[in-house]
């Protein structure tokens, strides 16, 4: 077994909803911890699932996902060779950290963030360097500009960040890129783009294009309402998209996946709707945090981060009333998925009450 595994602290997955609600002996039991879209998925993507031929099961799937490629290349205004499509954006973070790190190299993210950038820096033998958050919970530019040397290899930003929900300017990106060496790869996470107000002028979809060391990654997961189906991408310069088409699986990305993601992305009203209610509960519900007196980061994303007095309690109070929040991101602090708008009114009670018990 190579070192860097020995020690490893894994990704802990969310258990299976049904059986945690048998667990708990609830009727309901909503899962508000993992950023799903509560509206489910567009019914045009389970009809493409229902209308697959099935005589082609024992066939290997067109390992270019050619058609899927157009249609994303289209929307986002890329060259379909820019394209590389992987099982989740988690996979595409795996391949990344495993093209770009070798041992000791370093990793530099602005933090908190998502852990995966770190544990598959540490798979790699390479080195997390952690820049704290501004007061205010943005990105500090110029920390992360300072702590840039040779050693660092990638740097991760998140945008909206997970687990801040915090939004930073394509201007902002696009001049700390400037200050970063050609060779120091900086990889943007756009997971949760759909859900800022003006996604269009924040996507940083286009600097791949102008500088060779810009990454910029998607997801169907979270907008789309793709979780279970597993599919992501990034969007590469020309120069390092063929050597990601090599060092990725050839047949990663089977079928069934790939013509649930072109329904899906054909299917703009699903998602325009799912980011129009998104954007009304966001409101209710920072409005809310306010009146409140909580502290909590301003979010452009599907989840709002705030502190809790007794964070490790309203969560499993929350939790025995069938709502499941995200815990152990910062001490004191509870991630919130934004769910229906019924859900989120109950869950507003539930805290309420939990705040001022009768
Ligand atoms: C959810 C998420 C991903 C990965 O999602 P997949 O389901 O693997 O596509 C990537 N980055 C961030 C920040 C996420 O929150």
């Amino acid at each position: 077994m190579k070192a860097s595994v020995e020690q490893l602290q894994p990704y802990v997955p969310e258990q299976p909803l049904a059986e945690l609600r048998r667990v708990l002996g609830l009727k309901k039991l909503v899962r508000l911890s993992a950023n799903e879209n509560p509206y489910g998925t567009s019914p045009a993507v389970a009809r493409a699932v229902k209308n697959w031929d099935f005589n082609l099961a024992n066939r290997y799937p067109d390992a270019d996902a050619r058609e899927l490629r157009r249609a994303v290349a289209t929307k986002e205004g890329v060259a379909p060779e820019q394209l590389v499509f992987s099982v989740g954006l988690d996979e595409m973070i795996v391949m990344v950290s495993r093209t770009f790190l070798a041992p000791n190299d370093q990793v530099l993210v602005s933090g908190p963030t998502f852990s995966e950038y770190g544990l598959h820096a540490e798979i790699e033998g390479a080195r997390l360097v952690t820049v704290p958050t501004l007061a205010n919970d943005h990105v500090d530019f110029a920390g992360l500009a300072a702590a840039v040397n040779p050693a660092v290899k990638m740097v991760w930003l998140c945008n909206p960040n997970n687990p801040t929900g915090t939004v930073e300017s394509l201007a902002a990106i696009e001049a700390f890129v400037r200050q970063v060496p050609r060779e120091t790869m900086v990889l943007i996470d756009e997971a949760y783009l759909d859900f800022v107000p003006d996604a269009v002028a924040t996507t940083a979809m286009q600097l791949p294009a102008k500088y060779d060391n810009v990454v910029v990654m998607r997801t169907f997961s979270k907008a789309y309402g793709l979780a279970n189906l597993r599919i992501g991408y990034a969007v590469f310069a020309p120069r390092y998209a063929p050597t990601m088409q090599a060092v990725r699986l050839p047949y990663n990305l089977n079928s069934l996946t790939q013509v649930a993601a072109l329904a899906a992305l054909k299917d703009q009203a699903f998602v325009a709707e799912t980011v129009r209610k998104n954007a009304q509960e966001r409101s209710k519900w920072l409005a809310y945090f306010k009146a409140n007196g909580y502290q909590f980061d301003e979010s452009a994303a599907n989840f709002i981060f705030f502190a809790h007095p007794r964070a490790a309690d309203l969560a499993e109070s929350l939790k025995r009333n069938g709502y499941l929040l995200r815990t152990g991101l910062r001490p004191g602090w509870l991630r919130l998925t934004i769910g229906t708008a019924n859900d989120n009114e109950t869950l507003r009670r539930l805290i309420t009450t939990f705040d001022h018990p009768a």
